[in-house]
């Protein structure tokens, strides 16, 4: 940073501010992602990690329920550059440890600070620089840095609160309403009746993982999910630690088999959805057996991938199922009473427990007020580049991950992009990026952020509101397929007037 610029930066805050080339926000999968790429592709670029909470982990830290573990495996869902050596479905500590290495093998805590929650940013043209104001947890200082770029990896969704829908009668409930992004450590559920809520991974993890304890469990949504049952182990990855290869080169090959797999998967879920959607039903079918009434409790009405498929591993949600500890009820909420819920059939269901496991809040910024030159931020009005960057939003990158593919692979891309990016404008003496519409652009058609057709989880759907536009060329798209965007996304160009240089 020269002189002037600092003055400048140090006079707008009216007090001392620290510089970095890079802000990087939040400390989860994305955000150490995130510093060991800068670290390994671009030495000499200073950067911090600023995180809200206590320490990393982001998702992995915040969630605490029973049973809390990955839907997707470790293979992909970890870094390219760090191998997985346990089984593909991993728990939250398991992905605590393999973060907690990471970090510790490439010295990068001493980048990290905790407890600092970025509450605004300014962004100046005339310095190129961001100015950031950050609250300090530990004495609740408000702090000032600059930096000339931000690299966003706060996630999607809101890490103080998760979503609980308002039903009729909720405050007459004499029992405990719990969401499991905010899991109290003193829930003793040793016998109790307990009813959950939702149809998704989280359901179908606190379900298995409590029906041991609990007197019952039901599982109550209002329409099914897609699941995949099966055994929690690679057979490629086994075979190949049988022949004492090294673990490097494992994780790099099963990587490349499940990847090719999902590929074939996700496109006959599109060309073939039918058969798929049989063949999703005869997995379930084969734990929950021919009496059980799979049409009602486990058959979607949408076709398989439109929404994230959950991996059970060994079928432990069935399995709790078959042993009547738990059970499936498909039907909607008419009311809370004092003891539980009164369903639109008639039902009632008895609780001292009700865990509402209905999802999150989408916050695609993390809750930080943008201003460009004096002008606030409405994500809103613009429009996504490449569903990293957003027009007229200059010197910043987003990471979104991927929904149905795991989400680190494009924290890597992402990672690798901004590498380039850092380097093209060293190389070129340009000290800002801004996303343009082109003037071919200017007539295209804008719709939302991701077409509700492709891909339609309830929080989206709830947020979408909050996200950019899309256009209808490649580069104005978010468009979820990694096997595309991983040779696109390499070469993506820097002249190609999307982006403007100064
Ligand atoms: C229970 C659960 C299971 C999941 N399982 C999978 C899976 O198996 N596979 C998969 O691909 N995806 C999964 N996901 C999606 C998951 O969220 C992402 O894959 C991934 O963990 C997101 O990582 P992230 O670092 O981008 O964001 P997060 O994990 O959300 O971390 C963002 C961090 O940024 C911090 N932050 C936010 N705002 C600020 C601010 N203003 N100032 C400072 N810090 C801030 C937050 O405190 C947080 O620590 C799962 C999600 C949940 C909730």
């Amino acid at each position: 940073m020269n002189a002037p610029d600092k003055a400048f930066a140090q006079s707008r805050a009216g007090q001392e501010s620290e510089h970095f080339d890079v802000i990087v926000v939040g400390a989860g999968i994305s955000g150490i992602g995130g510093a060991y790429h800068l670290q390994d592709q671009c030495p000499g670029t200073s950067f911090v990690v600023l995180e809200a909470l206590d320490s990393y982990g982001g998702t992995w830290w915040t969630h605490r329920y029973p049973g809390i573990r990955s839907d997707s495996d470790l293979h992909t869902f970890g870094y390219r550059f760090k191998a997985w050596t346990s089984a593909p479905i991993a728990t939250a500590a398991e992905i605590l440890k393999y973060m907690g290495e990471v970090i510790e093998e490439n010295d990068l805590a001493r980048h990290i600070r905790y407890r600092h929650r970025i509450e605004s940013a300014q962004w100046s043209s005339q310095t190129n620089l961001w100015t950031v104001q950050v609250r300090r947890g530990d004495d609740g200082a408000l702090l000032t840095f600059t930096t000339g770029f931000l690299w966003m990896c706060q996630g999607y969704y809101r890490h103080s609160k998760g979503y609980t829908p308002q039903w009729p009668g909720m405050e007459t409930f004499k029992g405990r309403i719990v969401h499991p992004q905010t899991w109290p450590e003193d829930l003793d559920y040793t016998g109790k009746q307990v009813v959950v809520i939702g149809s998704g991974a989280t359901a179908a993890t606190v379900v298995p993982a409590m029906a041991q304890k609990v007197g019952h469990i039901t599982l109550l949504q209002r329409s099914p999910t897609y699941f995949i049952p099966g055994r929690n182990a690679d057979d490629l990855a086994e075979t190949l630690r049988q022949l004492d290869i090294d673990e490097n080169w494992i994780h790099e090959i099963v990587r490349r088999k499940i990847l090719r797999d999902q590929a074939v998967f996700t496109k006959r879920a599109r060309e073939e959805s039918e058969t798929v959607k049989q063949e999703l039903l005869k997995g379930v079918r084969a734990f929950l057996g021919p009496d059980y009434d799979v049409d009602k409790h486990f058959t979607p009405s949408y076709r398989p991938w439109r929404q994230r498929i959950a991996f059970v591993p060994g079928g432990d949600l069935f399995l709790g199922i078959r042993s009547g500890k738990a059970s499936v009820e498909t039907d909607e909420i008419e009311r809370f009473t004092e003891k539980g819920i009164l369903l639109k059939s008639g039902k009632t269901l008895e609780a001292d427990i009700i865990i509402t496991a209905t999802g999150f809040d989408l916050c695609p910024l993390g809750d930080i007020v943008f201003d460009i030159d004096g002008k606030r931020l409405n994500l809103a009005d613009t429009v996504t580049y490449r569903g990293m960057m957003f027009t007229g939003v200059p010197n910043m990158l987003w990471v979104m991950g991927y929904f149905r593919a795991s989400w680190t692979l494009r924290a890597d891309l992402l990672g690798d992009y901004m590498a380039r990016l850092l380097k093209h404008m060293k190389a070129t003496g340009t000290q800002r990026v801004t996303p343009q519409l082109r003037p071919e652009d200017s007539d295209m058609p804008l719709g939302p952020w991701m077409d509700p057709d492709n891909f339609n989880p309830g929080y989206l759907m709830r947020g979408q509101h909050l996200l950019p536009r899309s256009g209808n060329k490649p580069e104005w798209q978010h468009t979820q397929d990694y096997w595309m965007e991983k040779d696109t996304l390499p070469n993506a160009p820097f002249d190609d007037g999307c982006l403007r240089f100064e």
